[in-house]
């Protein structure tokens, strides 16, 4: 059985040699900074947010801002193509699939991906739990101003081996490292270990790219940033569809792409398009393309299946577990709970143990409500 939209052809063969690049360019980064002393940039990743809502000035707030300032014109091509955490997550379920663990091979070829009711709340949670230091400074009127940070951060400053701790330097448990061959095994393996959460166990439990759909807080930046320009780029049908919708049941994020060009004058709209291209590398008739343009011409019959898809709120994914409300709610509250504790062993920890969380809470909580539905 082979991946339904596959990694050697089309834009997935791009994205692939993408993603390649993109960690080749992080490897590079260390070498330079650790290795050579070549200096010229600190740390450009995600937590540049903390940095910029604080008041610095470094190269990874410039990235951030340079990020969202992106969105405006291209959508989330960033998600799809610079993102090395996608890189990882879909890296994770090309592993789950070969491997076939659990059947994830039958769900991945149907597409079969869970989600959560609230998931922007969610996501809205964790984006308030990983700016909390910097609310709090802002509390205090510690605030003064944005300036240019002198002292950059380095590349490793959020992962684990920085400061020659395992964990952040103000973690309750730390192990020192003294960078012999064990201790780089223990970093590389507890490195590893944050990627297999976020990627493998995510993936296996909730479908393919999980983090991204459910719990990455990022998308509430971006968010507010979705068709608001006329200029902004999106997938667009610009031939004639013939309503098969190979495009929909190969979409990683569960947009109903075939229904959202239907009803969208053409346009995917849905503000969890990644710009992963899955779709039309799935459409063997051409008709999707990534523009600003107008949709092209439909001459044959264009099957309008269902008229009034966002009445239902659920046009963005494809499938919601019939879960009572408060398993979703409880699966979040819990999720975020934990996640804030765990981060106090650094940045990335926080998802270490939300996952972990939200999944244990989930699948006892399925479980149990099934014996009950059963009695
Ligand atoms: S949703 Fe988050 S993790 Fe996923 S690609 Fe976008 S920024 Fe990266
Ligand atoms: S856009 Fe292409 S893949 Fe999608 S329904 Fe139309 S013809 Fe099929
Ligand atoms: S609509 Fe297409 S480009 Fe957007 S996330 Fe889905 S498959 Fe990827």
């Amino acid at each position: 059985m082979v991946l339904p939209v596959s990694w050697s052809k089309g834009w997935q063969q791009k994205r692939k040699y993408f993603f390649i690049a993109v960690h080749l360019y992080i490897v590079f980064h260390f070498l330079a900074w650790y290795v050579f002393d070549w200096k010229f940039w600190g740390k450009t990743a995600m937590l540049g947010l903390l940095s910029l809502v604080g008041g610095k000035i470094n190269a990874a707030a410039i990235m951030i801002v340079l990020i969202v300032t992106s969105i405006l014109f291209f959508g989330r091509f960033f998600c799809g193509w610079f993102c090395h955490l996608r890189g990882s997550i879909e890296f994770f379920d090309w592993i789950l699939f070969k491997l076939n663990i659990g059947d994830y091979r039958k769900r991945r070829s149907k597409n079969v991906l869970h989600s959560v009711r609230y998931r922007w709340v969610f996501r809205g949670l964790v984006l308030l739990s990983l700016l909390t230091p910097v609310i709090g400074y802002h509390l205090r009127g510690q605030f003064t101003g944005f300036s240019i940070q002198q002292d950059q951060m380095p590349p490793l400053a959020d992962l684990p081996g920085f400061e020659d701790k395992l964990f952040k330097a103000s973690a309750p448990i730390n192990v020192d490292i003294s960078w012999t061959l064990l201790d780089y095994g223990l970093v590389g393996f507890t490195t590893f270990f944050i990627l297999f959460v976020i990627g493998f166990v995510f993936n296996y439990h909730m479908g393919q790219g999980a983090f991204c759909r459910v719990v990455c807080p990022y998308p509430v930046l971006f968010a507010p940033l979705m068709n608001k320009f006329k200029y902004q780029t999106k997938i667009t049908k610009v031939g004639d569809c013939t309503g098969c919708r190979s495009c929909s049941n190969s979409c990683p994020q569960g947009i109903d792409v075939s229904r959202e060009i239907f009803h969208f004058k053409g346009k995917v709209t849905s503000l969890e398009c990644i710009k992963c291209y899955r779709c039309i590398d799935a459409c063997d008739d051409n008709v999707l393309m990534d523009t600003y343009k107008g949709m092209g011409e439909q001459t044959r019959f264009f099957k309008a299946y269902e008229k009034t898809p966002w009445l239902k709120g659920q046009r963005n994914q494809q499938i919601q577990d019939e879960l009572p409300v408060w398993i979703d709610v409880g699966a979040i509250a819990f999720s975020v709970f934990i996640g804030t504790i765990t981060s106090n062993l650094g940045g990335f920890w926080f998802y270490v143990g939300s996952i972990i969380a939200f999944v244990l809470f989930r699948t006892n909580m399925k479980f149990i409500f099934s014996k009950k539905s059963e009695a």
